[in-house]
């Protein structure tokens, strides 16, 4: 117990709260209890934002076939998945010509489920963000990469009626590194250097472990714990060659890994921010929680 010793009070309640929430997902009795899905169904975006990994490495071209992203909504609605499904990992959502029939499909397969779209707004009007919601979309997100996108969705948002207004949220990306401490931003993992930011402004993945229990599917059907493996470092499956529930099946082992902070992949490595020193720390401490 000599690590556990050495945690700060902080370290202490995010292991009790990461312990509880383990527990929670064991006893909980669901086949599949991941807490958020991702499927990018295009792999572009038309931004090349200077934060994100997009911006420095070459162009994701492609895309799932229509049969296979509702084959995969079939599967998840098999499963009873009723948390939050986002169609975005390293795309544009917008740039998906298909999206209001993959949303309305969704839905009508998952209805409790959210289904969730995160966009730059570039592509986003008034007519295409009722349409979206008309067709399931429970909430609508764009990160404002600047400071006229956040202005136009903050006239739209006064113009919308109530119903719509509520399910449209507008997160200010545009401050990112302004000196305001607004936004913070991570590395993707390793993928993009960060170092013109500042260390106020970048966040870690926490030595006491990240937490995360998400299933993320890239344009190539590859499957990630996270939405941070950009450079794919740390793949569970392909959607194209085993169903939803065997790759969870065969997988869920590493995700207490990276949940309990024991970080084994490069990626999580470069996530965390970890010197291999800190990296043995983490291990041991994984180790400890194991015992516990
Ligand atoms: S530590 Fe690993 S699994 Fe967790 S957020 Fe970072 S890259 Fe993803």
């Amino acid at each position: 117990m000599t690590v556990g010793n050495k945690l700060s009070a902080r370290d202490k309640r995010w292991l009790e709260i990461r312990e509880e929430k383990w527990r929670a997902y064991e006893e909980c009795g669901h086949p599949f209890p991941v807490d958020v899905v991702g499927i990018e169904t295009v792999g572009s975006c038309n931004r090349a934002c200077g934060y994100c990994p997009v911006s420095v490495h070459p162009k994701r071209q492609g895309r799932l076939s229509t049969e296979v992203v509702e084959a995969f909504f079939d599967q998840l609605a098999d499963l009873g998945f009723e948390k939050k499904i986002v169609f975005h990992f390293y795309n544009e959502p917008m740039l998906e010509k298909r999206l209001n029939h993959f949303v309305k499909y969704a839905a009508e397969k998952m209805p409790r489920a959210i289904k969730w779209l995160s966009t730059n707004g570039d592509l986003l009007d008034k007519e295409s963000l009722i349409r979206l919601i008309d067709d399931g979309a429970s909430a609508i997100k764009v990160s404002s990469h600047d400071a006229e996108t956040f202005e136009r969705f903050q006239e739209l948002h006064q113009a919308l009626e109530s119903e719509y207004a509520e399910k449209l949220l507008i997160r200010d990306f545009y401050k990112v590194g302004d000196g305001t401490k607004a936004r913070k931003i991570t590395n993707r993992g390793g993928s993009i250097d960060l170092s013109a930011y500042g260390d106020d402004v970048t966040l870690e993945a926490a030595k006491t472990g990240c937490g995360r229990v998400e299933f993320y599917v890239d344009y190539l059907g590859n499957v990630h714990p996270c939405c941070m493996d950009f450079n794919g470092g740390y793949i569970l499956g392909n959607i194209l060659e085993s169903t939803i529930i065997d790759i969870w099946n065969v997988s869920k082992n590493q995700y207490r890994e990276h949940f309990f902070g024991s970080y084994t992949k490069d990626v999580c490595l470069k996530c965390a921010g970890l010197s291999s020193a800190k990296a043995e720390g983490a291990a041991a401490l994984a180790t400890v929680l194991g015992e516990g």
